[in-house]
């Protein structure tokens, strides 16, 4: 059963790549408000929850509810519409054109004018209002991945995936890129991300979620994952 104040709840989710079952049973629940995280070795099937939820791949059974209502089966642009927007792993921006085009097709569903969430993207990213008319594709990783979020805020989601926010970025960016996570959940958005850093994930994170090879194995509150021998072991190199 789903509880009280669950924006996103999963249940007995089963996802395969044709003889590869990437997820083999997968129940959990995101609080409205909250910041989650999933952590998990490479392959653990982080990517693809994510996809999931956002219509990308179909389940092979399992349910996904959100706000209540059901969205497993739904395409794409109907869970968009339902307010989950995702930042994917690799950033995903349009190379050729502008900060400016890929902020405003992160909006493409929407009818009504977006400027004022152009400018909330702005002001949590001063460094893409600073590159509003270069392209994409010249902009630095940390930029592109700053891009990527912005782009998924502009369909002011309730729920913002993210999907290793962290990858392949120097860390003082990562600090910087986490700052504005929490930034972002403090102005109201509720954030599931999935993380390899699972040290930044659990500091950052109410709740948490160790995934391993397609199964929750942990889940509980982030603090207290963090605490938890096999976590430390496995996860933190403790
Ligand atoms: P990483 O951190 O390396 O991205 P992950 O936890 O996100 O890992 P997934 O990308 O979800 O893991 O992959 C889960 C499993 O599904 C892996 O065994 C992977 O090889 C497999 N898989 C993922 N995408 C496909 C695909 N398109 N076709 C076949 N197998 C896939």
């Amino acid at each position: 059963m789903i509880g009280e104040g669950v924006l996103l709840g999963i249940e007995e989710l089963r996802v395969s790549y044709g003889a590869v079952e990437a997820l083999k049973g997968v129940s959990l629940s995101v609080r409205a408000g909250e910041i989650a995280a999933i952590v998990g070795a490479n392959g653990a099937g982080k990517s693809t929850l994510l996809r999931t939820i956002s219509g990308l791949i179909r389940p092979v059974a399992g349910r996904i509810t959100f706000g209540g209502t059901r969205i497993d089966g739904s395409v794409p642009e109907a869970i968009v519409d339902a307010g989950i927007c995702h930042a994917p792993e690799g950033r995903r921006i349009f190379a050729n054109l502008t900060v400016r085009e890929n902020l405003e097709l992160g909006a493409y569903r929407r009818a009504d004018r977006f400027g004022a969430d152009l400018e909330r993207v702005l002001n949590l990213f001063p460094r893409l209002r600073e590159r509003l008319h270069q392209r994409g594709g010249t902009l630095s990783g940390g930029e592109q991945q700053m891009l990527a979020i912005g782009r998924a805020l502009m369909g002011q989601p309730q729920l913002l995936l993210l999907d290793e926010p962290s990858l392949g970025l120097a860390p003082k960016l990562v600090l910087q890129i986490f700052e504005i996570v929490r930034e972002i959940n403090k102005q109201g958005t509720t954030v599931l991300l999935v993380e390899q850093n699972a040290r930044l994930a659990l500091e950052t994170a109410r709740s948490a979620f160790v995934l391993e090879v397609g199964k929750l194995v942990l889940s509980g509150p982030a603090a207290d994952l963090a605490k938890d021998d096999r976590v430390k072991k496995a996860y933190l190199g403790e």
